[in-house]
């Protein structure tokens, strides 16, 4: 079986409160997105790399690896833009090929992650994403944002990606959810009734959604770097 990366790139980013799309703003001298791609161009047990763009998007530049390709048929959601992404990828692969679904907006995601994500689900019937367990207190806010009660954090993740599923699967399963929108692959396949597999992340690998978000995702990346 290989391994398949889906990049969804085409959101507009409209929390950054910026003109340009996240996925285009510069980290480290180079568009957000060519470090989110970098991680799984390197590694050799990635096949390709296919990044799901708005047809319209005029930002993106050819990525230097034979292993990477731009599809433009992203959607109005993110469920969507990977349902077209699974859809256009078809010929290419196998039905039991697994699908590494990353965000575009999660450039910090280190190679350690990735290799524990395929070491822990290569052979796993279902698949699974990463994820973080809660570490906060969790609040249920009232009408009114006062508190109306705590809510019990045991048991608790935090879902983040690559979410890792066989591309079969996953089509199947965003086709069955219809016009419920999932905010995960992971959420589709639970619909179906199974039980994706939670494998340990970290907080570096997070989303960019605010401008604070940038800061910290240079940090992480320029400190990757150092130790290199
Ligand atoms: O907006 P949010 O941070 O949830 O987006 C997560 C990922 O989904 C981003 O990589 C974004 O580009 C992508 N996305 C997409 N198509 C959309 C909306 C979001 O590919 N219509």
């Amino acid at each position: 079986m290989s391994n398949y990366v889906l990049i969804p790139a085409a959101g507009s980013g409209s929390r950054m409160g910026c003109e340009l799309p996240k996925q285009y703003l510069p980290i480290l001298g180079k568009p957000l997105i060519h470090h989110t791609v970098a991680v799984f161009s390197a590694h050799p047990a990635i096949a390709r790399i296919f990044v799901v763009l708005s047809p319209d998007d005029a930002l993106w530049t050819e990525f230097d690896s034979p292993k990477v390709a731009a599809l433009r048929c992203g959607g109005t959601t993110r469920a969507a833009t990977v349902l077209n992404g699974l859809n256009a990828m078809a010929d290419a692969v196998n039905e039991h090929d697994w699908v590494l679904v990353h965000d575009a907006a999660r450039p910090c995601l280190s190679r350690e992650l990735l290799d524990r994500l395929l070491a822990e689900l290569q052979h796993d019937p279902v698949g699974g994403l990463l994820a973080v367990p809660v570490a906060d207190t969790l609040k249920r806010a009232d009408s009114h944002q006062r508190v109306d009660h705590t809510e019990p954090r045991a048991g608790l993740w935090r879902a983040q990606t690559p979410q890792m599923f066989p591309h079969g699967l996953l089509r199947r399963a965003l086709e069955a959810m219809g016009a419920e929108v999932p905010t995960d692959e992971a959420q589709a396949v639970e619909f179906l009734g199974l039980a994706p597999r939670l494998v340990p992340g970290d907080g570096h690998n997070l989303k960019v959604t605010y401008p604070e978000d940038l800061v910290m995702a240079s940090l992480i990346l320029g400190g990757a770097e150092m130790n290199q």
